[in-house]
Protein backbone atom coordinates (compact mmCIF):
# COMPACT_ATOMS: atom_id res chain seq x y z
CA UNK A 1 0.00 0.00 0.00
CA UNK A 2 1.34 3.13 -1.14
CA UNK A 3 2.14 6.44 1.03
CA UNK A 4 -1.38 8.06 2.16
CA UNK A 5 -1.87 11.82 1.34
CA UNK A 6 -4.62 13.94 1.99
CA UNK A 7 -5.38 16.72 -0.50
CA UNK A 8 -6.64 19.87 0.88
CA UNK A 9 -8.02 22.04 -2.33
CA UNK A 10 -11.37 23.69 -2.68
CA UNK A 11 -11.25 23.71 -6.37
CA UNK A 12 -12.83 20.37 -6.99
CA UNK A 13 -11.23 19.98 -10.61
CA UNK A 14 -8.01 20.21 -9.31
CA UNK A 15 -8.79 18.35 -6.63
CA UNK A 16 -9.92 15.28 -8.61
CA UNK A 17 -7.03 15.45 -10.88
CA UNK A 18 -4.45 15.31 -8.53
CA UNK A 19 -6.14 12.66 -6.88
CA UNK A 20 -6.90 10.72 -9.86
CA UNK A 21 -2.87 11.16 -10.84
CA UNK A 22 -1.85 9.96 -7.20
CA UNK A 23 -4.70 6.94 -7.04
CA UNK A 24 -2.80 6.04 -10.35
CA UNK A 25 0.95 6.25 -8.69
CA UNK A 26 -0.75 4.04 -6.11
CA UNK A 27 -0.62 6.25 -3.24
CA UNK A 28 -3.84 5.96 -1.08
CA UNK A 29 -5.94 9.33 -1.12
CA UNK A 30 -7.96 11.87 1.05
CA UNK A 31 -9.68 14.79 0.11
CA UNK A 32 -10.75 17.44 2.36
CA UNK A 33 -12.27 20.87 1.01
CA UNK A 34 -11.87 23.24 3.68
CA UNK A 35 -9.40 23.84 6.07
CA UNK A 36 -11.94 22.57 9.26
CA UNK A 37 -12.06 19.15 8.12
CA UNK A 38 -8.30 19.30 7.31
CA UNK A 39 -7.31 19.92 10.70
CA UNK A 40 -9.76 17.19 11.84
CA UNK A 41 -8.83 14.79 9.42
CA UNK A 42 -5.53 14.90 10.57
CA UNK A 43 -5.90 14.90 14.00
CA UNK A 44 -7.93 11.70 13.35
CA UNK A 45 -5.74 10.07 10.83
CA UNK A 46 -1.92 9.90 10.27
CA UNK A 47 -1.39 10.72 7.13
CA UNK A 48 2.54 10.47 5.65
CA UNK A 49 1.68 13.86 3.51
CA UNK A 50 -0.26 16.25 2.95
CA UNK A 51 -0.98 18.22 0.39
CA UNK A 52 -2.30 21.87 1.27
CA UNK A 53 -3.89 24.61 -0.73
CA UNK A 54 -2.89 27.98 1.04
CA UNK A 55 -6.18 29.44 -0.14
CA UNK A 56 -9.33 27.66 1.45
CA UNK A 57 -12.36 28.41 2.52
CA UNK A 58 -12.77 29.21 6.82
CA UNK A 59 -9.41 27.65 8.40
CA UNK A 60 -6.59 28.96 5.80
CA UNK A 61 -4.04 26.51 4.59
CA UNK A 62 -1.21 28.15 6.86
CA UNK A 63 -3.40 28.33 9.79
CA UNK A 64 -4.04 24.58 9.37
CA UNK A 65 -0.48 24.26 8.79
CA UNK A 66 0.87 26.70 12.26
CA UNK A 67 -1.84 24.42 14.22
CA UNK A 68 -0.60 20.83 12.84
CA UNK A 69 2.90 21.75 13.58
CA UNK A 70 2.19 22.18 17.11
CA UNK A 71 -0.59 19.59 17.60
CA UNK A 72 0.50 17.26 15.10
CA UNK A 73 3.33 17.48 13.04
CA UNK A 74 3.24 16.02 9.57
CA UNK A 75 5.40 16.68 6.37
CA UNK A 76 3.25 19.40 4.51
CA UNK A 77 3.63 20.63 0.69
CA UNK A 78 1.82 23.58 0.06
CA UNK A 79 -0.21 24.70 -2.95
CA UNK A 80 0.49 28.18 -3.05
CA UNK A 81 -0.22 30.79 -5.90
CA UNK A 82 1.41 32.45 -8.47
CA UNK A 83 3.24 35.60 -7.24
CA UNK A 84 2.20 34.99 -3.24
CA UNK A 85 5.86 35.00 -2.20
CA UNK A 86 4.97 36.16 1.57
CA UNK A 87 3.06 33.26 1.15
CA UNK A 88 5.53 30.66 0.31
CA UNK A 89 8.04 32.30 2.75
CA UNK A 90 5.45 32.28 5.63
CA UNK A 91 4.74 28.83 4.79
CA UNK A 92 8.37 27.49 5.01
CA UNK A 93 8.84 29.00 8.46
CA UNK A 94 5.37 27.43 9.96
CA UNK A 95 7.00 24.40 8.93
CA UNK A 96 5.92 23.12 5.18
CA UNK A 97 8.33 20.78 3.45
CA UNK A 98 8.31 22.40 0.56
CA UNK A 99 6.09 24.42 -1.96
CA UNK A 100 4.69 24.23 -5.46
CA UNK A 101 3.16 27.19 -7.35
CA UNK A 102 -0.16 26.86 -9.23
CA UNK A 103 -1.18 25.96 -12.08
CA UNK A 104 1.77 23.26 -11.52
CA UNK A 105 2.78 19.92 -14.25
CA UNK A 106 2.29 17.09 -12.61
CA UNK A 107 5.26 15.71 -12.92
CA UNK A 108 6.54 18.25 -10.57
CA UNK A 109 4.24 17.76 -7.88
CA UNK A 110 4.82 13.78 -8.29
CA UNK A 111 8.86 14.79 -7.93
CA UNK A 112 8.32 16.85 -5.21
CA UNK A 113 5.74 14.00 -3.45
CA UNK A 114 8.61 11.86 -3.66
CA UNK A 115 11.02 13.40 -2.44
CA UNK A 116 9.46 14.73 0.65
CA UNK A 117 7.98 11.06 1.48
CA UNK A 118 11.51 10.11 0.93
CA UNK A 119 12.85 12.94 3.43
CA UNK A 120 9.95 13.22 5.74
CA UNK A 121 8.00 10.49 5.82
CA UNK A 122 8.02 7.01 6.33
CA UNK A 123 9.46 5.07 2.93
CA UNK A 124 5.70 4.56 1.61
CA UNK A 125 6.62 3.90 -2.25
CA UNK A 126 8.62 0.66 -2.52
CA UNK A 127 12.30 1.93 -2.80
CA UNK A 128 13.59 2.52 -6.46
CA UNK A 129 15.12 -0.62 -8.09
CA UNK A 130 18.76 -0.38 -7.89
CA UNK A 131 21.09 -1.01 -10.47
CA UNK A 132 22.42 -4.33 -10.50
CA UNK A 133 26.27 -4.67 -10.89
CA UNK A 134 26.51 -7.38 -13.49
CA UNK A 135 27.00 -5.86 -16.72
CA UNK A 136 24.24 -5.23 -18.96
CA UNK A 137 21.81 -6.20 -16.88
CA UNK A 138 18.90 -3.45 -15.86
CA UNK A 139 16.43 -3.79 -13.25
CA UNK A 140 12.79 -1.85 -12.30
CA UNK A 141 11.33 -3.51 -10.15
CA UNK A 142 10.42 -6.72 -11.09
CA UNK A 143 11.19 -6.44 -14.26
CA UNK A 144 14.61 -7.06 -15.96
CA UNK A 145 16.80 -7.51 -18.96
CA UNK A 146 19.52 -9.12 -19.55
CA UNK A 147 22.01 -7.79 -22.58
CA UNK A 148 23.90 -11.06 -22.52
CA UNK A 149 21.39 -13.70 -22.55
CA UNK A 150 18.84 -11.11 -24.90
CA UNK A 151 16.07 -12.15 -22.27
CA UNK A 152 13.24 -9.87 -20.45
CA UNK A 153 11.44 -11.24 -17.45
CA UNK A 154 9.06 -9.55 -15.10
CA UNK A 155 9.01 -11.07 -11.81
CA UNK A 156 10.59 -14.25 -13.00
CA UNK A 157 8.36 -14.66 -16.03
CA UNK A 158 10.13 -14.25 -19.59
CA UNK A 159 8.40 -11.81 -22.15
CA UNK A 160 9.25 -12.23 -25.77
CA UNK A 161 10.29 -9.34 -27.34
CA UNK A 162 11.72 -8.38 -31.23
CA UNK A 163 14.75 -7.16 -31.34
CA UNK A 164 13.62 -3.14 -31.64
CA UNK A 165 11.31 -3.61 -28.85
CA UNK A 166 14.22 -5.22 -26.56
CA UNK A 167 16.70 -2.25 -27.98
CA UNK A 168 13.87 0.82 -27.23
CA UNK A 169 13.53 -0.85 -23.61
CA UNK A 170 17.09 -1.47 -22.97
CA UNK A 171 17.54 2.89 -23.66
CA UNK A 172 14.75 3.36 -21.79
CA UNK A 173 15.54 1.29 -18.56
CA UNK A 174 19.67 2.47 -19.09
CA UNK A 175 18.41 6.17 -18.75
CA UNK A 176 15.82 5.47 -16.14
CA UNK A 177 14.47 8.86 -14.92
CA UNK A 178 15.69 10.63 -18.09
CA UNK A 179 13.61 11.52 -20.62
CA UNK A 180 13.87 10.11 -23.94
CA UNK A 181 12.85 12.08 -27.07
CA UNK A 182 11.34 10.31 -29.57
CA UNK A 183 14.12 11.20 -32.38
CA UNK A 184 17.11 10.16 -29.90
CA UNK A 185 14.95 6.72 -29.43
CA UNK A 186 14.89 6.63 -33.52
CA UNK A 187 17.83 6.74 -33.93
CA UNK A 188 18.88 4.72 -31.32
CA UNK A 189 16.76 2.28 -32.08
CA UNK A 190 16.06 1.85 -36.12
CA UNK A 191 19.91 3.80 -36.92
CA UNK A 192 20.85 7.48 -38.40
CA UNK A 193 19.87 6.13 -41.75
CA UNK A 194 16.48 5.06 -40.93
CA UNK A 195 13.59 6.87 -43.41
CA UNK A 196 10.40 7.06 -42.17
CA UNK A 197 7.89 8.51 -39.55
CA UNK A 198 9.38 9.13 -35.98
CA UNK A 199 5.65 7.68 -34.99
CA UNK A 200 7.11 4.20 -34.99
CA UNK A 201 8.28 4.89 -32.06
CA UNK A 202 4.81 5.25 -30.48
CA UNK A 203 4.34 1.95 -32.38
CA UNK A 204 7.39 0.59 -30.19
CA UNK A 205 6.07 1.58 -26.92
CA UNK A 206 2.65 0.13 -27.80
CA UNK A 207 3.93 -3.05 -28.40
CA UNK A 208 6.00 -3.19 -25.70
CA UNK A 209 3.16 -1.95 -23.30
CA UNK A 210 0.88 -4.42 -25.15
CA UNK A 211 3.66 -7.44 -24.22
CA UNK A 212 4.65 -5.98 -20.72
CA UNK A 213 2.22 -3.17 -19.19
CA UNK A 214 -0.98 -4.76 -19.79
CA UNK A 215 0.03 -8.02 -19.22
CA UNK A 216 1.28 -6.80 -15.76
CA UNK A 217 -0.84 -4.52 -14.94
CA UNK A 218 1.50 -2.09 -14.48
CA UNK A 219 2.52 1.59 -15.93
CA UNK A 220 6.24 0.83 -17.11
CA UNK A 221 6.82 3.55 -19.79
CA UNK A 222 5.35 6.78 -19.59
CA UNK A 223 4.44 9.24 -21.84
CA UNK A 224 5.83 12.53 -21.73
CA UNK A 225 3.29 14.39 -23.79
CA UNK A 226 5.55 16.49 -26.82
CA UNK A 227 8.41 15.18 -25.78
CA UNK A 228 8.99 11.42 -26.09
CA UNK A 229 9.08 8.60 -23.28
CA UNK A 230 10.39 7.88 -19.71
CA UNK A 231 10.52 4.71 -17.49
CA UNK A 232 10.53 6.30 -14.02
CA UNK A 233 13.14 4.41 -11.51
CA UNK A 234 10.54 4.32 -8.48
CA UNK A 235 8.66 1.27 -8.37
CA UNK A 236 5.34 2.82 -8.59
CA UNK A 237 3.22 0.34 -9.94
CA UNK A 238 0.36 -1.13 -7.65
CA UNK A 239 0.65 -3.80 -6.04
CA1 LIG B 1 -8.08 27.39 -3.05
Amino acid sequence: MGAHILVVEDEEKLARFVELELLHEGYQISKAVNGRDAYRMAMEEDYDLILLDIMLPGLNGLEVLRRLQQDKPVPVILLTARDAVMDKVAGLDAGAVDYITKPFAIEELLARIRVALKLHGKTAVAPASVQEPEEGVFRRGKLMLSEKRHQVTYDGQEITLTNREFQMLRILLENQDIVMARDVLLDRVCGFDYVGETNVVDVYIRFLRSKIDEVFGIKLIQTVRGVGYVIKSENTEKS
